[in-house]
């Protein structure tokens, strides 16, 4: 009897094309890349619909209209970042598959009258994180949901804020500004979470500050299973500048936030989840050069902030040249992690937490960057 097997990626944060039958119980998918160092990300939906499980191939290509580097194809064999599983309740690794040529090759078992969801990133999908997030706070009275603006395509930009809304010694916190870079969604949940809980360190932190949180900087980018663009094609972590054409939607609604409730401190989160250069798991924190600090007068809390955050999240640089402690320096020049401490002399700094430590490892370490940043401050 033939199974009854079919592979989809149109669904939120969906990503792979060209999906081929090669064999019996065999497909093969590309994934859709923006460039280089944006082209791995891979989620697709299995449906066995037959009446017998089914032990399943899926070859997956690194997207092949991309141009990649001999330094590419060396630092993909190398690392082995797991593969997730879901059944929407719950996700599993696969730790044992095999590559080559940038293309991995799975092989898991799908039970009969399933749907399993298989990416290297385990998704916090929008719709469900927003049904959540408007859930909480409805019943809740511990922080507020806004809706700061619209994407390009027209969905919700979110804002929670925790604390004093009129206080003026606020925190910011971006995540998923590359649409489907899920560690930095996850460590927004984990801080949001933590914020709500009666812990005494939350109660600590919002009486002192007032905790601003942007879960989704690109919800068009998350949901159509981009990693680096939006619905425009501009990347809004790197062109974040209103003054320089083009100035996307979402850059303008941060900025409409950003100038009535201008952050001392600025924790962007991105997300990662390969290994780069054989470290492991590669967690990389960036911060602008220090020198942009000197007419603020608050190099020294940069400094403190620095030894606060290696002594409690263990951040790995991934720029060998300019690694010192773990935490690299410089940043492009038109990123809310340049322009802030420019105009306003916020303490900014850019964390991406990896997602081979899993989705609950991830929001874990967003709770840790938070506490270490804010340390020097309380
Ligand atoms: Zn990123």
């Amino acid at each position: 009897m033939n199974s009854k097997l079919e592979i989809t990626t149109i669904f939120e944060s969906g990503n792979g094309k060209n999906i081929k039958k090669i064999g019996e119980n065999h497909f093969y998918l590309e994934t859709e890349g923006e460039s280089s160092s944006y082209a791995g990300y891979f989620c697709f939906k299995v449906i066995n619909s037959g009446e017998k499980d089914v032990r399943l191939k899926v070859d997956i290509k690194l997207d092949p209209e991309i141009k990649f580097t001999v330094d590419d194809k060396i630092s993909f064999l190398r690392s082995q970042p797991p593969i997730w599983i879901s059944n929407k309740k719950r996700w599993w690794k696969i730790t044992e598959y095999k590559k080559a040529d940038f293309t991995l090759y799975l092989d898991f078992k799908v039970p009969a009258k399933k749907t399993l969801f298989v990416s290297n990133m385990v998704p916090l999908f929008y719709t469900d994180f927003t049904n959540w997030l408007q859930n909480k706070f409805l019943k809740k009275d511990k922080g507020k949901l806004y809706k700061i603006g619209e994407s390009f395509e027209g969905k919700d930009i979110f804002l929670i804020s925790f604390g004093d809304i009129f206080s003026n010694k606020r925190i910011l916190i971006i995540s998923g500004l590359h649409g489907t870079e899920f560690p930095g969604i996850w460590a927004s949940k984990g801080i949001i979470e933590f914020l709500l809980s009666d812990s005494q360190e939350a109660e600590k932190i919002k009486k002192n500050f007032a905790v601003d949180i942007i879960p989704y900087g690109n919800p068009d980018g998350t949901v159509a299973g981009k990693q680096k663009t939006n619905a425009e094609g501009i990347d809004l972590h790197r062109e974040a500048n209103p003054e320089k054409e083009p100035v996307a939607v979402e850059v303008k609604a941060f900025w409409k936030w950003i100038k009535e409730h201008p952050p001392f401190l600025y924790i962007n989160l991105h997300g990662w989840t390969a290994c780069e250069k054989g470290k492991e798991p590669f967690e990389g924190a960036i911060r602008p050069d220090i020198s942009i600090y000197k007419k603020w007068n608050n190099e020294e809390k940069v400094l403190e902030c620095d030894r606060a955050l290696i002594k409690n999240a263990n951040p790995i640089s991934r720029y060998e040249k300019i690694v010192e402690l773990g935490i690299s320096y410089g940043e492009e020049p038109d990123s809310l992690l340049a322009l802030l401490p420019k105009k306003y002399g916020t303490i900014a700094y850019s964390y991406e937490p990896n997602m081979r430590t899993g989705p609950y490892g991830c929001m874990k370490k967003g709770i840790k960057v938070l506490k270490a940043l804010v340390s020097p401050f309380l």
